[in-house]
């Protein structure tokens, strides 16, 4: 997920029979996991291709992963060579907190990069999804002095709530596991200095607002710096923002679920695939 992620290459071969897999592992993998668990990969399978399609990829590279229900220790990732507009059901690989493949899938994983999804997923329990991307206005924000600022409507809301990480280089240590933690603290979203966020979730659902919403914020916040001086919000009112915004939320469980339905539907009318 972090910065070796983006510079270990995958095996060639493994690449190549991509394809091939593909039809017998659809085969294989829903006719042998849970309902529950068949549910799951569907559902990460189409934010996948919800990110492919508000264009939060980053070739093969970045991660979304998800606990598999009722399985602790394990948890469901993109295979490492794969597009998000190509992810579906049954390609996403089943593994354990060292990497273990536990689904039987042939597919490869980059270990690299999931060795913080693992440390988030074994030392949060509350945390079922965790997302890691690149995209250009995070990315951007990430290295800017001060970070997300508090001058636009979704900053407001979720700048109080954002933690940072000092960038520490390639990230090849294990030692940097439990200065994510500090640096995290009792947050749930935070920038990676220089590089980028990771936001997770309850559920997916909720991860995956949190991150649209930190999306636009950024975005924005990179169209006004580029005009001149913006105008800040007040900690006075980004408070009361902040207690407006929590009176009017829903059902913690249910945080996010119709907007990504909203996405889900949008996704179908160019591409069902991911079902499969
Ligand atoms: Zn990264």
């Amino acid at each position: 997920m972090f910065s070796r992620l983006c510079y270990s290459m995958p095996n060639k071969d493994k690449i190549s029979r991509f394809e091939e897999r593909k039809m017998a592992t659809a085969i294989n993998i829903q006719s042998s996991c849970s309902e529950e668990e068949w549910k799951a990969r569907q559902r990460l399978a189409a934010c996948y291709r919800i990110f492919a399609y508000l264009g939060w990829d980053e070739m093969i590279f970045n991660h979304i992963t998800l606990k598999v229900p009722g399985e602790d220790d394990a948890f469901l990732i993109n295979p490492y060579g794969l597009h998000f507009s190509e992810v579906t059901a049954s390609t996403l690989v089943k593994i354990d907190i060292e990497g273990n493949t536990l689904d039987g899938s042939t597919y490869p994983v980059n270990k690299a990069g999931f060795t913080q999804h693992s440390l988030f997923h074994r030392e949060l329990p509350d945390v079922h999804a965790v997302i890691h991307t690149h995209t250009t206005a995070t990315m951007a924000v990430s290295s800017l002095e001060g970070g997300l600022q508090p001058i636009n409507f979704y900053a407001a809301a979720i700048a109080p709530r954002l933690a940072y990480h000092k960038f520490e280089g390639i990230t090849v240590h294990e030692d940097e596991g439990p200065r994510f933690l500090t640096s995290l603290g009792k947050k749930r979203m935070m920038l990676l200095e220089n590089h980028g966020p990771v936001v997770m979730g309850r559920t997916l659902e909720e991860a995956f607002l949190n991150h649209w919403v930190l999306q636009r914020a950024c975005e924005i916040q990179m169209q006004t710096l580029a005009m001149g001086k913006p105008v800040m919000i007040g900690e006075e009112v980004i408070k009361k923002h902040l207690d407006n915004l929590s009176q009017a939320s829903i059902d913690p469980m249910q945080q996010g679920v119709p907007e990504f339905d909203a996405m889900v539907r949008l996704v179908d009318r160019e591409d069902q695939s991911w079902r499969e």
